[in-house]
């Protein structure tokens, strides 16, 4: 236990120990073994973190700074993450088990949301509206909301954080983060590079722990003003219910079960390579997974073969290692959760073609590692097919025309992403029109971008975070009236 390193909370710009005395133990996902001691912080430490998020947005230098300045600050804090994206990786890998080639490419990346929600920060413009009334001005302006709650998952904790901070900032609000119990240290860490960026204390907080104990106190607090939530959708309904009793604004981040469609003109390998691509990279721990895979059923048999071949050539292993693709299971729950899905994936009476158990590979040595596993013969009803299963277990359904590929691709709750290889621009253009999800592929996987809107349809959330638009969920509009009239008129009606 002692060697252990033992991490404080971030609240007020100072590091402070959780006011329980209490800690929670994050485990290395490779080598199943506890590395990190993390603050439990419970209602108490939400208080401290709301009241501090409150003070620096009502008082001190923050609400003094005008957008120009607090875009320079965000553009500080993307250099410091592109100076420290190494370590953060490397950070990551031993905390979450993510890629150390997957994370030194996030991290390389990140800095991008700073420069862009930093450089929108100052081009955030009302408008003069032209009155219809006489000697009237109008005019509208743009202006933060408040303390706003963070709240991420564990799968990207930095990536996710960075799709809420940098809007939240840059439009003048301050910030609690609450990072998922499972992989804090990197947030922790980040914060360091806020302090050291200049944010006036109080600007950015960090408030660890469990969410049904801080997390839950803090989306109660009601000097919250919104929510921005990453999560599964049970969590997500719960914290958008909670929030609804104070009036509190909300964006959610959730769940997916996205169809990857694969039409039978497609370039055949270019679209086995998007299957992998969508399911198995970052061990199927993506929101947007593929995992779904809709095949046409001309091409069904040759794509088949040419998908189990590529997927059995996938390199388990160290995720330090920049040879390894598939890495472990985040932590031991959901490890035990894929397991489970795999299991009524089989009961259910899909075929498993490959995969269907835990690695025993000498590679993943104590680690909570999972074969890449496919299912075939899946009916959509299936469970495997309806639930969200996040790790890497794909579910194989057979089409044979465009209008099943759609109608099965859109027969599920959730709605975040969604693929079509085709090489047919009408077919891409119309299947997509009609694809219900947040954001549709064509011949690619898994692309996002700091400037391209991502949220979801029907289940998968509401809002839509990156892009310019996502800085109005952090902004209100006010309207202003100026009379330019010698006198004020009659003052029982209406102007
Ligand atoms: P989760 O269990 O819903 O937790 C998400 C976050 O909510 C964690 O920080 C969690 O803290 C916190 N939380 C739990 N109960 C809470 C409560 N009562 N009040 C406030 N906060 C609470 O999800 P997860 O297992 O971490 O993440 C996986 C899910 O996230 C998947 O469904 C995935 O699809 C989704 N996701 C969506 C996107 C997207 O952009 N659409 C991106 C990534 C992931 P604890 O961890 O401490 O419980």
């Amino acid at each position: 236990m002692s060697e252990l390193v033992k991490h404080k909370m971030f609240i007020g710009g100072e590091w402070v120990e959780p006011s329980s005395g209490e800690y929670l133990e994050s485990f290395n996902p490779f080598t199943g073994k506890p590395w990190a001691l993390i603050p439990r912080g419970k209602a108490e430490d939400a208080k401290r973190a709301v009241a501090a998020a409150k003070q620096a947005f009502t008082s001190g230098p923050w609400p003094k700074m005008n957008a120009t300045q607090r875009g320079a600050l965000l553009r500080k804090l993307g250099d410091l993450i592109a100076a420290n994206a190494e370590r953060l990786a490397q950070l990551e890998v031993r905390d979450n088990g993510k890629l150390i080639a997957e994370m030194l490419a996030q991290l390389r990346y990140i800095p991008q949301w700073y420069y862009y929600f930093g450089g929108l920060a100052d081009k955030i413009q009302g408008s003069v509206i032209p009155s219809d009334k006489p000697d009237m001005f109008n005019y509208t302006r743009y202006e933060p909301i408040g303390p706003c709650v963070l709240i991420t998952a564990w799968n990207s904790p930095l990536l996710l954080l960075a799709y809420k901070l940098g809007p939240c900032l840059a439009a003048g609000n301050t910030a609690i983060l609450k990072p998922s119990e499972f992989t804090s240290a990197s947030s922790l860490e980040f914060a360091k590079l806020v302090h050291e960026a200049g944010f006036p204390p109080g600007v950015f907080n960090v408030a660890t722990g469990l969410g049904a104990e801080i997390g839950e106190a803090l989306v109660t607090h009601p000097d919250v003003v919104k929510v921005a939530f990453t999560g599964g959708s049970v969590t997500g309904s719960h914290v958008y219910q909670t929030a609804a009793k104070d009036l509190k604004r909300v964006t959610l981040e959730l769940g997916g079960k996205s169809p990857n469609i694969v039409f039978e003109d497609a370039v055949i390998d270019d679209a086995v390579k998007g299957a992998v691509s969508g399911i198995f990279a970052a061990t199927g721990q993506t929101c947007v997974a593929g995992s779904r895979l809709l095949l046409h059923e001309k091409i069904y048999e040759p794509f088949m073969d040419k998908l189990l071949a590529l997927a059995k050539t996938a390199r388990m292993g160290d995720p330090s290692s920049m040879e390894t693709q598939v890495g472990p299971v985040t932590t031991r729950p959901q490890y035990e959760k894929v397991l489970r899905y795999i299991d009524i994936g089989k009961d259910g009476g899909a075929t498993c073609v490959l995969g269907g158990h835990a690695a025993q590979r000498q590679e993943c040595g104590e680690g909570w590692f999972v074969e890449p596993t496919i299912f075939t013969d899946v009916k959509n009803s299936m469970r495997i097919a309806q639930e969200e299963v996040f790790g890497p277990v794909l579910s194989v359904i057979k089409f044979k025309d465009d209008e099943e590929a759609i109608e099965i691709g859109n027969d599920v709750v959730f709605g975040l992403a969604a693929g079509v290889w085709t090489q047919n621009v009408r077919r891409a253009i119309k299947v997509t029109e009609r694809l219900q999800a947040g954001t549709v592929w064509v011949n690619t996987y898994r692309a996002v971008s700091f400037m391209s809107p991502f949220g979801g349809y029907k289940r998968s959330g509401l809002g839509r975070e990156n892009g310019q638009d996502a800085i109005k969920e952090y902004l209100q509009v006010k309207s202003v009236w100026i009379s330019t009239a010698a006198d004020v008129p009659n003052p029982f009606v209406m102007r």
